[in-house]
């Protein structure tokens, strides 16, 4: 018996820009129609979400890397579906694909910004996580804009979440002489160095972060892979040796803070001679085949840990992204529909 196709998809939409933290009162599980099929589009039933922190960016209007979120219309972001009809070459009902219309249970997707993945090769989960723009991003950071060499002392902030716990592991791949990390409880902690092998971490609540960091690397820094900023950032740019490299992967700590304090320290970037890069992943992709091979080999050889966070349903969603916030996560923050 063929299966009976959907013609109304349900989709989280922001309502109200938040002001601080969100509020779930600012968003709603609506039904939407769905669109008829055009030339090249797929339609997609949804089997795995992402919630990431740069989500919050696009819920403000603030000049960003990314559009805003539209106030009363659904919202976007990674996933992972099934095709269920294909308008395009190439796809055939059963692929599976990645592509950017989540927040939603099913969606007409444009095929030329789908990516087919194999459910085969890896989880389709890893397709959201390590072996996507998570994955992506921790390798670009380290490989392309940190530069990072044998030896160097490296420190991972948001060590436990998606991009940081990859960080500090492909690091350590890559030759890192020492990695630190540092997360936000005594549980976390012990996860990076009993799985995946920081030589130290600390809980950045437990005391101030320039003498927990001045404690894990008495002899100073040579990267600094920063995912939270704020009071982070300045300990680390106190903490820099000659020549060091900072990339500045995110800001985590600043998205919901509407009184944020600069370093105040700036002027040892000078001192130290030190660099401090910014990228955006989606700007790097030729580094894609590299990364697949690597990443993808350390994985298969059980070199490379990740863990997945995984909240169940739709109507979750918006709690999962809350409790991202929250730092509840360990890993990668995933959906499950
Ligand atoms: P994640 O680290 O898995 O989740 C967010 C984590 O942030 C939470 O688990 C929480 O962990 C931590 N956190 C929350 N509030 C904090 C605070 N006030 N101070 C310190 N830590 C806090 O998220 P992710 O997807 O891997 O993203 C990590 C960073 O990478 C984000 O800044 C994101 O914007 C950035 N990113 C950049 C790119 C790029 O292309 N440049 C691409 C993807 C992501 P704790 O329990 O440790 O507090």
């Amino acid at each position: 018996m063929s299966e009976q196709l959907p013609t109304t998809a349900r989709a989280w939409h922001l309502d109200t820009r938040p002001q601080g933290w969100p509020s779930p009162s600012g968003f709603s599980l609506r039904q939407v129609e769905l669109p008829a099929l055009g030339p090249g589009q797929l339609l997609v039933e949804n089997e795995y979400l992402s919630v990431d922190p740069y989500m919050r960016g696009r819920m403000s209007d603030k000049k960003s890397y990314i559009e805003p979120y539209e106030v009363g219309k659904p919202m976007d972001g990674p996933a992972v579906g099934r095709v269920l009809v294909s308008n395009a070459e190439g796809f055939v009902p059963g692929d599976y694909v990645v592509h950017v219309l989540g927040w939603r249970d099913y969606a007409v997707v444009d095929a030329a910004s789908a990516q087919k993945v194999d459910p085969g090769l890896a989880p389709l989960t890893a397709y959201l996580g390590v072996l996507g723009l998570t994955g992506l991003t921790a390798y670009i950071g380290l490989e392309r804009f940190a530069k990072i060499k044998e030896g160097d002392t490296v420190f991972v902030s948001g060590a436990a979440g998606a991009v940081g716990s990859l960080a500090g592991q492909i690091a350590k791949l890559k030759g890192a002489g020492r990695v630190i990390g540092s997360t936000g409880s005594t549980d976390k902690v012990k996860l990076l160095v009993e799985e995946y092998g920081f030589d130290a971490a600390f809980n950045y609540k437990n005391g101030p972060v320039a003498e927990q960091l001045a404690q894990a690397a008495p002899d100073g820094i040579d990267v600094f892979f920063d995912n939270v900023g704020g009071e982070h950032l300045e300990a680390a740019i106190g903490a820099l040796k000659l020549h060091a490299r900072i990339v500045l992967s995110g800001m985590v700590s600043q998205y919901n803070d509407e009184k944020v304090v600069g370093p105040r320290n700036l002027w040892n970037l000078s001192v130290t001679r030190s660099n401090v890069l910014t990228f955006m992943f989606s700007e790097e992709l030729d580094l894609q085949p590299d990364f697949i091979r690597e990443v993808g080999g350390w994985l298969a050889q059980g070199k490379l840990h990740s863990r997945e966070t995984v909240r169940e349903g739709l109507d979750n969603t918006l709690d999962a992204f809350f409790a991202l916030m929250r730092g509840e996560n360990v890993g990668k923050m995933i959906v499950k529909l």
